[in-house]
């Protein structure tokens, strides 16, 4: 029978992007079936009862059990290089549930300070009030973490690199400080897709995943997914069972056949924002492009090491301040001006104001969310026509 849920590990990334997960049905279908059903029938009673029981593995109700998500989370198992996959609603209810699934009143989270602002909402606003504590260090800083982290520290947590100044962690030493600590570390492993970056294999013991961004890639729906080992995962499996953010078949099936492109569109993603970059840096009204592709950047060696690219997302530092950025952001026209990320389209966004716009001005400054940064996720259009469109507010601001 033609069976690809269990991939051999010696098939490449691309092989598993768009092969891991399908087990046909009697219908022979060449591509993933949605099933959209909310419950699945027996054949008896006897059947049921063994079902329910956890005796028989098969599908019973699609909060915890459908065949479309199972599809999404067997490929993205696969990718990944973990046992094991959790779908969820969104990116946000993937953290909820790691944090969940593993911590308790008292624990104490270790977080890098340039997360993902809801996140940090998540942690402070909400897990806090459960009597879970978040201290915050900056990305690159070990002895940060090493100092950061106490006897009650249960969960480190970060990205890298980092929105929106491509800051980089060593993944491998800070799995190192975990594991001497007895704590777990999760990688969001949003902005490189394991097509460019593998968490689990520089020693993380989970990843976690907006699906919403470059994993559809272009832009269509919502959701989210933990990877990591099987211990780990059946506990986050609980929670999403329990507590009930599961993705819904629909989004899955995207996410699916979004991942068969995951590896094409990541290198398409790498070799735009290369060139712009470079564009960029030598523009007379940039003052500085944060990337960490460029020679320039202080982590270009770590990035190279442990990342196959660089990802998609630039930090630009424009001459004239906020006014100056602002400018930029308004004379585009083919550029989308919006705080999402991850697609085909390019976007631009202007952080101070927006997605960092919540934080203090001591925030900012320490956060290095200047008023001239503008963020540009590029997107796959022809390169000249990005560069085209961002020259309009460029070269004014040096005429
Ligand atoms: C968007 C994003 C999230 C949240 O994901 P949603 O799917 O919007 O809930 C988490 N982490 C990072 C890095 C993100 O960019």
């Amino acid at each position: 029978m033609h069976d690809e849920s269990n991939p051999a590990d010696a098939w490449g990334l691309d092989t598993r992007a768009i092969r891991a997960g399908h087990r046909r049905t009697g219908e022979q279908e060449h591509g993933e079936p949605i099933f959209p059903t909310s419950s699945f029938v027996y054949e008896s009673a006897a059947e049921a009862a063994r079902k329910f029981g956890g005796k028989e593995p098969g599908n019973i109700y699609s909060r915890f059990t459908n065949p479309t998500v199972r599809t999404f989370e067997q490929r993205l198992a696969a990718l990944e290089g973990g046992e094991r996959c959790v779908a969820t609603s969104s990116g946000m209810s993937a953290i909820l549930a790691t944090a969940l699934a593993l911590l308790s009143a008292g624990d104490e989270i270790v977080a890098s300070r340039s997360l993902f602002g809801t996140t940090v909402s998540l942690f402070d606003k909400y897990l806090s009030k459960l009597g879970i504590t978040t201290r915050y260090v900056e990305l690159s800083n070990l002895e940060a973490w090493e100092a950061a982290v106490t006897p009650a520290t249960r969960l480190m947590f970060a990205e890298t690199p980092s929105n929106p100044l491509s800051e980089v962690v060593d993944i491998a030493a800070l799995a190192e400080i975990a594991r001497r600590h007895e704590a777990w570390l999760a990688i969001d492993n949003c902005f490189l897709t394991p097509a460019l970056q593998q968490p689990l294999a520089l020693g993380a013991d989970l990843v976690i995943h907006s699906a919403t961004k470059y994993l559809d890639g272009q832009g269509r729906a919502v959701g989210g997914a933990v990877v990591g080992p099987d211990t780990l995962l059946e506990e986050m499996y609980g929670v999403v069972r329990t507590c009930g953010p599961c993705l819904s078949p629909f989004n899955a099936w995207i996410f699916t056949k979004g991942l068969e492109t995951l590896g094409l569109r990541m290198q398409a993603h790498c070799a735009n924002a290369r060139q712009l970059a470079e564009w960029l840096e030598a523009h007379p009204a940039v003052e500085r492009v944060h990337y960490s592709g460029l020679a320039s950047h202080p982590q270009h060696a770590l990035a190279a090491r442990q990342q196959r690219d660089f990802g998609a997302v630039l930090g630009v530092e424009v001459k004239g301040g906020r006014e100056g950025a602002w400018s930029v952001i308004d004379a585009t026209r083919l550029l989308s001006i919006t705080g999402n990320l991850g697609d085909v389209k390019s976007t631009i966004t202007h952080p101070g104001t927006t997605t960092h716009g919540r934080l203090s001005d001591d925030q900012k400054a320490a956060a290095g969310i200047r008023e001239g940064l503008i963020r540009v996720a590029v997107g796959l259009e022809d390169l000249a026509d990005i560069q085209a469109d961002l020259s309009r507010g460029l070269d004014a601001l040096v005429r």
